[in-house]
C-alpha cells in the first residue's frame, strides 16, 4: 500500500491497519474472480432465504485466517458459517479450490477452510472484529455493487473500518473513470480512498453543496415511499441514487450523496439491522466529517449482540443535514 498514514498508529495499530487492508484487498481479488468464472451452483440459499455464494464463504475464510495469523486472540464475529458447506461437497470443494489461490505456499485442506470460516463465529463484546465477508449479496450476483466489509470494535466505538467495493467507479456516474475502491477510516485519522489495489487516491470529505440522497436496490430494505417524503420534505429534487451494500456510506463520505437513508419496511417491523451490515460504513462517513444514527437520532449500539437490537433504521449525513432528517421524521 503507497502512502499510508500510519505516523500516529502505535505498532500494533499499525499492523492491525495493515492486516485488515492486506486482507480485504485479497477478498476483493477473490471475489471478482468468482464473478468472472460463476456458475449457477456457485450460489445457494440460506435457511432465511438470502443467498450466499462460494465468494462469500471464500472472503470470509482468507480474511478470517488473515486476522487469525496476526491476533490470534482476537473475536471476530462474522456474517457466514461452514454448515452448509459441510453439507455440501461439491461447494465446499469450489471454495477452497478459490481460497487455494491465494495461498499458493500451503493450499489448506476443505477442513482447515471450514475452521477458518468458523472463526468469524465470535460473539459480540468489549473487543472485537466485525466482517460482512460480501455485503449485497444480491448486488454481487447481479453484477452490481457489493462491498467487503470489515470493523474493529473497542467498547462499543468503531475504532477502524475498511470498505472494498470492487464494482464501485473511482467518480459515480463518470463512465471514464476506473472501478474499485477501498475505503480505509481510523478513528481520529479521516478517511481515505484507495484504488482496489491498494494505491492512495485522496482523502475523502462529505459534502455540504451536494443534495442528493442514497437508498437500497432492494426495495425490502427499507421503505422507499418513506424515503421519498423525506426527501421532498427535505427539498431534495434530485433522483436518489440506489446502490447496494454499504458502498452508500462510501458515497456520501465522499460527497456525492449528502444523505444515506434506511428506514424500516413496513412489511418486516421486527427486523433488527446487523452490526457487520453498519459498522465500517459508519466510521467512514464519521471519519469523512458526517453523521450516522439511527432513524430516531439515536447512536447505533454495537453492543447488543449481532443485530442492534436499540436501533431502528439508519440515517447518515454530511453531519448538516442531520437534525433536519430528524426532525422531518419526527413529524412525518
Ligand atoms: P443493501 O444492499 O443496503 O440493501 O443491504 C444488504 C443487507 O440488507 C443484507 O446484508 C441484509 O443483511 C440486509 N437486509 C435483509 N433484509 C432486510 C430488511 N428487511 N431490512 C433491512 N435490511 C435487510
Ligand atoms: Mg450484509
Amino acid at each position: 500500500m503507497s502512502n499510508q498514514k500510519s505516523s500516529l498508529l502505535t505498532e500494533t495499530e499499525s499492523l492491525r491497519f495493515q492486516t485488515a487492508i492486506d486482507a480485504v484487498i485479497k477478498a476483493m481479488r477473490l471475489c471478482e474472480q468468482v464473478q468472472i468464472e460463476m456458475v449457477s451452483t456457485d450460489a445457494i440459499q440460506k435457511t432465511d432465504r438470502s443467498p450466499v455464494t462460494v465468494a462469500d464463504f471464500g472472503s470470509q475464510a482468507l480474511i478470517c485466517k488473515a486476522i487469525g495469523d496476526g491476533f490470534p486472540d482476537n473475536i471476530i464475529v462474522a456474517e457466514e458459517s461452514s454448515q452448509a458447506l459441510k453439507e455440501n461437497a461439491s461447494l465446499l470443494e469450489r471454495v477452497t479450490g478459490y481460497v487455494s489461490r491465494f495461498c499458493k505456499d500451503a493450499p489448506p485442506s476443505a477442513e482447515t477452510v471450514c475452521e477458518w470460516i468458523d472463526q468469524g463465529s465470535g460473539e459480540v463484546g468489549q473487543n472485537f472484529w466485525t466482517l460482512d465477508p460480501i455485503d449485497g449479496t444480491k448486488g454481487f450476483l447481479r453484477r452490481d455493487q457489493y462491498a467487503i466489509a470489515l470493523a474493529h470494535i473497542v467498547n462499543g466505538t468503531v475504532q477502524l473500518g475498511v470498505l472494498g467495493c470492487p464494482n464501485l467507479p473511482h467518480r459515480l456516474n463518470d463512465e471514464d473513470t476506473e472501478r474499485g475502491c477501498l475505503f480505509v477510516a481510523i478513528r481520529g485519522e479521516g478517511t481515505r480512498l484507495y484504488t482496489k489495489a491498494g494505491e492512495f487516491i485522496e482523502q475523502v470529505h462529505v459534502s455540504e453543496a451536494v443534495h442528493r440522497f442514497a437508498e437500497s436496490v432492494e426495495s425490502t430494505h427499507g421503505d422507499s415511499d418513506a424515503h421519498s417524503r423525506i426527501a421532498n420534505a427535505l427539498g431534495i429534487t434530485e433522483s436518489p441514487i440506489r446502490v447496494d451494500s454499504q458502498a452508500k456510506y462510501g458515497i456520501v463520505s465522499r460527497g456525492e450523496a449528502s444523505l444515506y437513508i434506511r428506514l424500516p419496511n413496513p412489511d418486516y417491523p421486527d427486523y433488527r439491522e446487523c452490526v457487520w451490515d453498519h459498522a465500517a460504513g459508519l466510521i467512514v462517513v464519521e471519519e469523512a466529517g458526517g453523521t450516522v444514527t439511527d432513524a430516531n437520532g439515536i447512536p447505533l449500539n454495537f453492543l447488543t449482540g449481532k443485530r442492534m437490537h436499540e436501533n431502528r433504521g439508519i440515517v447518515a449525513t454530511n453531519g448538516k443535514l442531520h437534525q433536519h432528517v430528524l426532525k422531518a421524521l419526527a413529524k412525518s
